[in-house]
Formats: structure tokens, sequence, C-alpha cells
């Protein structure tokens, strides 16, 4: 199956997270969106994220691979500190493809495709940088992006390498 696993950290070294869950799927990962900088969604008075998207062919299922995300979240020590605070490593899955089809479920351990991610520019903007093809519920993601506001666009900002 395909994933599209939307990636994101605020704490700490926050490019050598990001890079963890790079590493782990780097054999299975056949395209990557550059590493983009995003304003905090929610809470304001914190840290700029980073955020990047991969998508991945693996032979697990979804929640395999949510147990996988969530190991990297744990060895990066997540901390939690309150709802849409900082966090050391998100990873989200935000859409599975198997035989053509995308996968949809409402359980609440792993909602697919992810509630949020049609309307968050900082999914969205470098997802369409890894598949400039990308559909999400039969809408091309370019599409979705044309539709959000033009500043929230704007503000996820491509991060020169190094
Ligand atoms: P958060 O702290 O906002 O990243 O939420 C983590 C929780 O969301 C975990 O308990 C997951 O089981 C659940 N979850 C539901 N759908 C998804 C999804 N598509 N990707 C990642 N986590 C999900």
């Amino acid at each position: 199956m395909r994933a599209v696993l939307s990636i994101g950290s605020n704490l700490d070294d926050r490019r050598s997270l990001l890079q963890t869950v790079v590493d782990e799927f780097r054999a299975e990962t056949v395209a990557a969106s550059p590493v983009f900088s995003t304003p905090p969604w929610g809470v304001e008075d914190q840290d700029e994220f980073l955020n990047a998207v991969l998508i991945v062919d693996v032979d697990t299922s979804p929640l395999d691979l949510l147990r996988r995300g969530q190991g990297l979240e744990e060895a990066a020590d997540r901390v939690r500190v309150r709802r849409w605070g900082p966090r050391t490593l998100d990873v989200d899955i935000v859409q599975v493809i198997r035989d053509g089809e995308e996968i949809c479920s409402d359980d609440p351990e792993l909602t697919l495709p992810h509630p949020h991610a049609h309307e968050r520019a900082f999914v969205l903007v470098p997802w369409l940088a890894a598949d400039p093809d990308a559909v999400l519920r039969g809408t091309p993601v370019a599409e979705l992006v044309a539709g959000l506001d033009a500043g929230d666009v704007a503000a996820v900002r491509e991060v020169p390498e190094g």
C-alpha cells in the first residue's frame, strides 16, 4: 500500500528529528517534499514548525504503519504539554491508497484520510511539492491549496537545505 505521511517538529533539534523519520522510511520512500517552515497552528506563542511530507510504499497494515510512526515519536521523547502545543515530533498518516483505492476509516485510533489534512496548508503545500498530481477524496490537492487562505499558504515556506 502507498501512504502519505505528514511529519512535523517544533522542539529541540527539529531537523534531526525529521531526519529520524526520513531515515526510518528511506528504503520505502517513493517521494519526499523539501522541508517547510510553518507558523504554529492553534496556539501561536510557540516556535515555528518544520514540516515535510513523505510518500512511502510499505507492506504493512495501516495500523502497523501508525505504530511505526508512534515509535519514532516516542523515541523523540515527545512531550505533550498542551493540545496543539509544542511537540518534539509528530507523525501523521494523511492518506493510504491500497489497490488504487483511498482507504476511508472513522476509527479514532486511525482516521483515514486524516480528518484535518484537507484544511491545513502545512500538510497540503508539502504534499503538493512531493506529488503535484496528489488527490484527496476525489479533489486534486492543487485545488485544495488554491482554496485555502492565501496568507496561510504563503506562510508555509520552503527552507533552504543545510
Ligand atoms: P496527535 O497527538 O494529534 O498527533 O494525535 C495522536 C492520536 O491520533 C493517536 O492516538 C492516534 O491513534 C490518533 N490518530 C487518528 N487518526 C490518525 C492519523 N490519520 N494519523 C496519526 N494519528 C492518528
